[in-house]
């Protein structure tokens, strides 16, 4: 699909909420800790169950296209063990993500949830990405990281609670800042080595501890591609269980546009004007319509 083709209206492509944030769901948070009334929804057979395998996860094809396969508890055990994950409610209907190594619960059909997450309902990506998030936080912290003992899951899989010392572990996410650079009417992006074939996406890294996030971006920028930064600014957020981060979207002005790239870091970095970009054939290939960084993108195209 040409980069233009979504622009006709006002709307940017992946406007916020972004895909894969929580969108109908009722996380439900106080009853967690409820054990009673988890071990009951853990046997109610109309208990609505995500069969995930690993961190693939379940999709059917629906009339509108793809959507999340929820299957009743019925339909699988007659009951929920105890590494079942409650996510919360939906339409008062109490939700469990449930995961086998190889195969999902009832053998149904699994995926990898970047291959359909613009193409799902909004609410399903949301379930599905915190699904993932959450079965990807209990598979590596199986062990204690204070003492090495067994840790077991709690608080219906929102804890991880270690055996021999009593140490609770909770689910992380990584904080890293995404930003699109400007310097009047060109953007800048870059290509890492990592990028499918003639991608260039905005520049982003992890926040490291003690740092800001104004100072994780002149940080980044500056090492990346040794442009200083006039002012910073915050735009939006987007969960990005791959495997755990929480990309915080910024926009900054470049107070030049001589560019030093870091080869370790980037192939290459280039400033695109809109009119290059938002033609019907743009010269590079653009990040993922499920990106934030699309968006990013996107969002700065339609101000021109
Ligand atoms: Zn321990």
């Amino acid at each position: 699909m040409a980069a233009g083709a979504d622009r006709g209206g006002e709307r940017p492509l992946n406007p916020p909420p972004h895909v894969y944030s929580t969108t109908g769901l009722d996380r439900c948070t106080e009853r967690r800790g409820d054990a009673e009334w988890l071990a009951a929804r853990r046997r109610d057979p109309a208990t609505l169950v995500l069969p995930m395998a690993g961190l693939r996860v379940p999709v059917e094809e629906g009339p509108d296209g793809p959507k999340a396969r929820l299957v009743p508890l019925a339909g699988l055990a007659p009951q929920l063990s105890e590494d079942g994950v409650f996510l919360g409610l939906l339409g008062g209907r109490p939700v469990f993500a449930w995961s086998r190594e190889s195969e999902a619960p009832g053998r149904v059909a699994t995926v990898e949830l970047r291959s359909v997450g613009s193409l799902l309902p909004r609410r399903d990506a949301g379930l599905l990405a915190y699904a993932r998030a959450l079965m990807y936080w209990h598979a590596r912290h199986r062990f204690c990281g204070a003492c090495g003992g067994a840790t077991r899951a709690t608080q219906g899989g929102h804890v991880r609670m270690c055996r021999a010392c009593g140490l609770e572990v909770f689910p992380r996410t990584d904080p890293a800042v995404i930003v699109l650079v400007t310097s009047g009417d060109r953007c800048l992006l870059g290509r890492s080595a990592r990028f499918p074939p003639g991608m260039y996406s905005t520049l982003a890294g992890f926040v490291e501890p003690a740092e800001g996030l104004e100072d994780a971006v002149r940080r980044e920028v500056t090492e990346e591609v040794g442009l200083e930064l006039l002012q910073v600014r915050y735009r939006s957020s987007q969960p990005w269980p791959f495997p755990r981060s929480l990309m915080l979207g910024f926009r900054a002005e470049a107070a030049g546009r001589e560019l030093r790239i870091d080869r370790d870091e980037l192939e290459d970095a280039a400033w695109f004007t809109r009119r290059e970009l938002g033609a019907a054939e743009p010269p590079v290939r653009l990040p993922g319509a499920d990106s934030i960084a699309r968006f990013l993108i996107e969002e700065w195209l339609l101000e021109g």
